[in-house]
């Protein structure tokens, strides 16, 4: 199978986070931080070293700033949960996730928050920060914002973004989903007070495992409560991190499985990684061109606006059909809204969703090629 659905995880997992995924089982099948034995001490170790890796990589202050969840989705929620109060606003782009929409709509429609979408004007990062800076009131605490769209691999100014946020005193939380482990993400220099990534997409992780960068010193409210090993007389869950929010067993064999990740894309090259899936993109971009009616929902891909991600779709016919036609055919793409419908809104794809690829570390120019002459038969028999 040719798998070009690297934006939802990536796939394969490098043979070094097989390896080590495999390894914890066997050697770390105890609780870290929960007993003075030996097996808790090395699982302990192991736990230490991924935060370490994971602090470097972006640049976090210090390891206790690094919290394991067990994805994205649960990042997001920490901090939206976590963070707002009642009377709170926010303002996301439109291009946001679910997992972003989802849980400011439910606090919405409890009465407690009040939420602002900002339109990301595409090619002009000068009105997308008009709109969030329109879109900020009194109330506004925070501002969270997509650093690429899953679903058109746009870019957005987060770095502005965030400047614009602070300039209000407003928190902000990038979500880091479609960028971590390959656009540099740089918290002491661009001080976003939140970041939160998947650790199985681009950092090349297991599934179910995710992160939580905290540079802000907001100490969050908790999303869950339980035991951490520390402070145990206490009702009360510790007041410093990661403890605060990392409350019952970790994942041992996930936090192992995405510190192989981190040291894969480490040694591989993040630089390399980029000019590779760039080229391939680039490949694929231009070869659509010849493609009958086709109709590219993204410009030709560019580091300096886009991530790696293609979205289109073939004249009228639904994308899950040519998704399907593809399975079929031994290759691996998403289609339909990819939980983000207002990007398709915005996009005017919202019945029709679009097909979407995106390449890993592991895609080559074959991969492009059979996938090219897939749709070119497609297409010309539609
Ligand atoms: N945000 C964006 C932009 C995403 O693309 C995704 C995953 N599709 C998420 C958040 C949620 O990530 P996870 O699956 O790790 O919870």
């Amino acid at each position: 199978m040719i798998y070009l659905d690297n934006a939802a995880t990536t796939s394969p997992k490098p043979e070094i986070v097989i390896k080590e995924v495999n390894n914890a089982l066997r050697k770390y099948s105890a609780n870290p931080g929960r007993g003075g034995h030996t097996p808790s001490i090395q699982a302990a170790r192991a736990v230490y070293q991924t935060r370490m890796l994971a602090k470097e990589l972006f640049h976090a202050a210090a390891q206790e700033n690094v919290i394991f969840t067990s994805g994205c989705t649960q990042s997001l929620n920490t901090v939206i949960k976590g963070v707002l109060k009642p009377g709170d606003h926010v303002v996301i782009s439109s291009m946001e996730h679910n997992a972003v929409v989802r849980p400011l709509y439910r606090l919405k429609q409890k009465g407690l928050i009040d939420y602002s979408t900002a339109d990301v004007i595409i090619g002009d990062d000068d009105a997308t920060l008009n709109a969030f800076r329109k879109a900020i009131n009194a109330k506004t605490r925070m501002i969270i914002c997509t650093h690429a769209s899953n679903v058109f691999g746009t870019r957005l100014p987060v770095e502005r973004i965030c400047a614009l946020a602070h300039s209000y005193g407003i928190l902000f939380c990038l979500d880091a989903a479609q960028s971590a482990g390959f656009l540099d993400i740089d918290i002491a220099e661009n001080g976003y007070d939140f970041v939160c990534c998947p650790g199985h997409k681009g950092l090349y992780g297991p599934t179910g495992i995710g992160l939580l960068l905290i540079h802000s010193n907001q100490l969050l409210d908790t999303l869950t409560e339980g035991g951490t090993g520390s402070d145990s007389v206490n009702p009360v869950m510790p007041d410093y991190y990661p403890d605060r929010l990392e409350s019952g067993t970790l994942n041992i064999p996930g936090i192992c499985g995405l510190g192989a990740g981190i040291r894969f894309i480490d040694r591989y090259g993040i630089e390399k990684l980029r000019r590779h899936e760039y080229r391939l993109m680039k490949m694929l971009y231009q070869g659509l061109q010849s493609v009958k009616n086709i109709r590219l929902y993204t410009d030709e891909p560019d580091i300096l606006h886009s991530v790696p991600v293609i979205s289109f779709n073939i004249d009228e016919v639904e994308s899950e059909k040519v998704a399907a036609y593809l399975n079929n055919k031994g290759i691996a793409v998403r289609a339909g809204l990819h939980c983000a419908p207002s990007a398709h809104r915005m996009m005017g794809t919202l019945d029709s969703g679009t097909v979407r690829i995106a390449p890993s570390v592991f895609t080559n120019e074959k991969d492009i090629q059979i996938l090219m002459i897939a749709l070119k038969k497609f297409s010309y028999f539609s």
